[in-house]
């Protein structure tokens, strides 16, 4: 792509662990380009199709946005071929083993950058880095443009780690059962038990603490914070942060906000026609959708009490499971008998289990939908509210207990399921002492929270559907989050 505009030429490099990374990312660089920025996204040949095809479908002509292919080197750290996100991994073992690869992955990115350098219409402008892409810092030095990083988080959490990185109040707990007190939004007051900290605060990671230490450098050193959140959602997190921080921190989103939440039909999986078949048949704000995000996996009987609740609570009910196949043959029996788990969708159905992957964003759109049982992944929760949704929250690791703090005190407009202990994921297996694996949350408690949501949630669903106003004015022309982007694009000149 060889440009004459005037305006600067980002370099987009998503983090590959996960896949609710790179949908955001290349979200960020549709949006730099529907303000006229030229962009290259970078990522790896397994990813790459994910990213062409969210592009072709926000950009019709690919106007502006080049995507472009840099090997991962899976093999030359012990991986399988193809393994190239932390989904894709067959094992916990192989965490140490993927993040080498990525640091080969940067070097080779860094590389590219270097020889775009001298070409003047493809030099890079400046570099948004995903979370552990610390590499970038260096080559964006070396070329003289600034270097953002986009962690995934919202502000809030992000505000939540600043002031615990600098306080250091977890370190004077006596045990992770205790609460952290973390008053960064007087008035509201935030606790959260001690193991439910981010992991930087937990060194229960198959990374360890040095890795941690690395990440924190990075972020201390970069020059800015883009953010997929709005100004008006986070009650000035955002502008906190950066005067904490002393850096800039822009809020760009709702960066999903703009694709269109209708499914295309040229684009969709057969599971995808099929949720949203089965949604057209049901009655308006009738259906709870549930799903944990890309990497949330319950443990085997934690799924049964949730299974029993959902297919015995008085909604239809919309629920994507993680590893389905993995689970034991019991378990795979009873969702069998007990649900519309084999691809067969009844249209009176009660409980319609997807294995895999959701179309998320339209499913939240769909007039059928009235509330949304989620994880508090970022992307998640952001999407709920760009939808008007009301949440049931359940948190499973990393910073979704502060998001669920969010969701539930300061905005209103969701209703905790009252997990207390987070669940396993692929970079704290077998660190968590087993606790995780027991059941927490019977399938009468799981009832209560949803009849809360789905009967007594006016006031919640008011609320919602206000911010999904606010999220809208945020993109429009001179919205908080149209002029972050201009800023991001000025700054970068
Ligand atoms: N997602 C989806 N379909 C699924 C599961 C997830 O489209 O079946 C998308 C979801 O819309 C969101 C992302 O994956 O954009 C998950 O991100 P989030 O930050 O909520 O959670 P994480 O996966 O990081 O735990």
């Amino acid at each position: 792509m060889e440009t004459a505009t005037s305006k600067p030429h980002f370099v987009l490099v998503p983090w590959i662990g996960s896949i609710s990374h790179i949908l955001p990312m290349t979200d960020i660089g549709c949006l730099l380009a529907s303000h006229g920025a030229p962009v290259t996204i970078i990522t790896t040949p397994v990813n790459s199709p994910l990213v062409q095809s969210r592009v072709d479908r926000a950009t019709p002509h690919g106007a502006g946005i080049t995507v472009t292919t840099i090997p991962f080197p899976a093999a030359e750290a012990g991986l399988p071929e193809g393994c190239e996100r932390l989904d894709l991994i067959p094992s916990p073992a192989m965490v140490p083993g993927f993040f080498r690869a990525s640091r080969g992955f940067g070097e080779a990115v860094a590389r590219h950058c270097r020889r775009q350098d001298a070409r003047p219409r493809r030099r890079p402008s400046c570099i948004i880095a995903g979370m552990c892409h610390t590499w970038a810092l260096g080559v964006a030095r070396e070329l003289g443009v600034p270097c953002y990083v986009f962690h995934g988080f919202g502000a809030f959490a992000l505000l939540c780690i600043e002031y615990l990185f600098k306080q250091r109040r977890h370190e004077a707990l006596p045990s992770a059962d205790e609460l952290v007190d973390i008053p960064v939004l007087p008035p509201f007051e935030f606790k959260v038990l001690g193991r439910q900290l981010p992991p930087h605060f937990v060194p229960s990671t198959s990374m360890g603490s040095g890795w941690m230490q690395e990440l924190r450098e990075f972020e201390m050193a970069v020059d800015g914070v883009v953010v997929n959140s709005f100004e008006e959602l986070e009650h000035g997190s955002a502008a906190l942060l950066a005067a904490s921080a002393g850096k800039k921190v822009l809020a760009v989103g709702p960066v999903s906000l703009p694709h269109q939440p209708i499914l295309d039909p040229r684009a969709a999986s057969d599971d995808a026609r099929r949720c949203m078949a089965w949604l057209d048949a049901k009655e308006a704000r009738s259906v709870v959708y549930v799903s944990f995000g890309s990497a949330g996996r319950m443990p085997a009987a934690q799924l049964m009490q949730l299974g029993m609740a959902l297919v015995s609570c008085p909604w239809p009910t919309l629920w994507v499971i993680n590893g389905a196949d993995t689970l034991p043959g019991d378990v795979r029996d009873w969702l069998r008998e007990n649900t519309d788990a084999d691809g067969v969708a009844h249209a009176h159905s009660k409980c319609l289990v997807v294995r895999g992957w959701a179309p998320q964003v339209a499913i939240l759109d769909h007039p059928a939908v009235g509330g949304f049982m989620t994880h508090c992944g970022w992307g998640s929760t952001l999407e709920s509210v760009a939808a008007g949704m009301p949440m049931v929250t359940w948190p499973f690791f990393a910073e979704q207990f502060i998001n669920e703090r969010l969701i539930v005190d300061v905005l209103g407009i969701g209703v905790s399921v009252g997990v207390t202990r987070p669940t396993e994921n692929v970079l704290t297996a077998g660190k968590l002492g087993g606790a995780e694996a027991k059941v927490e949350i019977g399938a009468e408690q799981v009832k209560k929270a949803l009849a809360r949501m789905m009967d007594e949630g006016e006031d919640m669903r008011r609320k919602a559907q206000e911010l999904k106003e606010k999220a809208r004015a945020a993109l429009e022309e001179g919205g908080s989050s149209y002029m972050n982007l201009e800023k991001l694009i000025h700054s970068s000149v």
